[in-house]
């Protein structure tokens, strides 16, 4: 037979998560750490390669000794924690466990977009609670979905990605008094916010919280994130989840550098610094309407905002990334607070672009907003 059986149905409204493998000397698109590994940490790992990483044998399914560390530093018990292949697999774990057929997730968008990619793929029916226009959560709103419709998953990103916003702690309250449903608090970005939900664990036994090595800790490209949890609720997840999802490799790596992650808190508050840097210098230039962040990224508006993003890649070769298309997020863009140079460098692209949009317009040229001057009209 030369032909080939469709996927599930389910399939076919589901677009992949398009994380665009675009070159540029600047990558402002993923809120990575613009910085690898400190070199004393890579020679640290370097040894380990060399003297007992077993590279011939199956990795520890639960992760023990990165388990305890990070229990040890919540002030959980190793049965509280839970490692994935990053804060990516374990939102889909929670899913599967949680989610199906004849489930509902909560999901509070605009917001990160693999909690309702994952809903989707799995059958969850999804529950849309669109933030208010300041991005803040519509609490009278999700009470009421919870009240009403009882979810059985709700999400939280918090500080939200991608508009740099955090649900105020009375509303977390409030939501977790309202419901047994499993409250998934994605703390992706809680080195930069340095605020958690971590105290209302023991009250709340269907609380859960997600934290990554993605972001501030330099590990994106190894994938490793964690859950902290209820026993009751990594038990589930251990039924759902790929036994060897995180390699001994990326366990060494992420064990190591969480033991020594003071060392990041230097680039940590040089990232607050440059994240203020960028808030001003975007909020300085006129057209430009930007948003107050949590986290190490920084959202704003601007007409013609594709256009822009363009721009900034093809005449700077500056990555950043565009939600122009996203529902709620009309010509918006995200930015990542990169190394300083890097954020230099994406305001100067973003004045010149800006210039080069006012001058076509003083002298009544196209709408083209990039200084690709047409004129207006046939
Ligand atoms: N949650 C949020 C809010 C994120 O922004 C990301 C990364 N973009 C993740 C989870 C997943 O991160 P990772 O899989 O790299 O740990």
């Amino acid at each position: 037979m030369k032909r080939l059986r469709p996927a599930r149905p389910e399939l076919e409204d589901i677009s992949a998560y398009d994380a665009k493998d675009v070159r540029a000397e600047v990558r402002l698109s993923a809120n990575e750490n613009p910085h690898n590994l400190p070199h004393e940490l890579l020679d640290k790992l370097a040894d380990r390669v060399r003297s007992d990483i077993e590279f011939n044998r199956y990795p520890d399914p639960l992760c023990g000794h990165l388990r305890s560390l990070i229990a040890e530093a919540n002030g959980l018990e190793p049965t509280n924690i839970l490692v994935g292949n990053g804060g990516d697999e374990l939102i889909l774990d929670l899913v599967l466990a949680w989610g199906g057929p004849g489930r509902a997730l909560a999901d509070l968008p605009p917001t990160f977009s693999m909690y309702g990619i994952d809903a989707r793929m799995t059958g969850t029916a999804v529950i849309e609670v669109p933030r208010l226009p300041d991005f803040s959560v519509d609490a009278e709103a999700l009470m009421g979905v919870v009240a009403e419709r009882d979810p059985d998953i709700v999400v939280i990103s918090n500080p939200n990605n991608p508009t740099g916003t955090m649900v105020p702690e009375t509303v977390l309250i409030d939501l977790l008094n309202a419901t047994d449903a499993l409250v998934l608090v994605d703390e992706a970005y809680f080195e930069f916010s340095r605020q958690t939900a971590r105290p209302h664990m023991e009250r709340h036994p269907n609380l859960v919280i997600l934290r990554t090595f993605s972001k501030a800790f330099s590990l994106a490209g190894l994938r490793a994130g964690y859950l902290l949890a209820h026993e009751d609720v990594v038990r589930e997840l251990t039924k759902v989840r790929q036994p060897y999802s995180v390699n001994r490799f990326t366990q060494v790596a992420a064990a190591l550098t969480f033991r020594e992650r003071v060392v990041f808190e230097a680039g940590i508050r040089e990232t607050l610094r440059f994240r203020d840097r960028l808030v001003h210098g975007l909020g300085a230039l006129s057209d430009v309407e930007v948003f107050p962040s949590e986290a190490n990224y920084v959202l704003f508006r601007v007409q013609h905002a594709s256009a822009v993003w363009r721009d900034l890649l093809h005449d700077h070769s500056v990555l950043v990334r565009d939600f122009s298309r996203t529902p709620g997020l009309e010509d918006c863009l995200r930015v990542t607070v990169g190394s300083e140079a890097e954020v230099e460098r994406f305001l100067a692209a973003m004045e010149e672009i800006m210039a080069s949009k006012r001058a076509a317009s003083h002298f009544g040229m196209s709408a083209s907003p990039t200084g690709r001057i047409g004129k207006v009209g046939k």
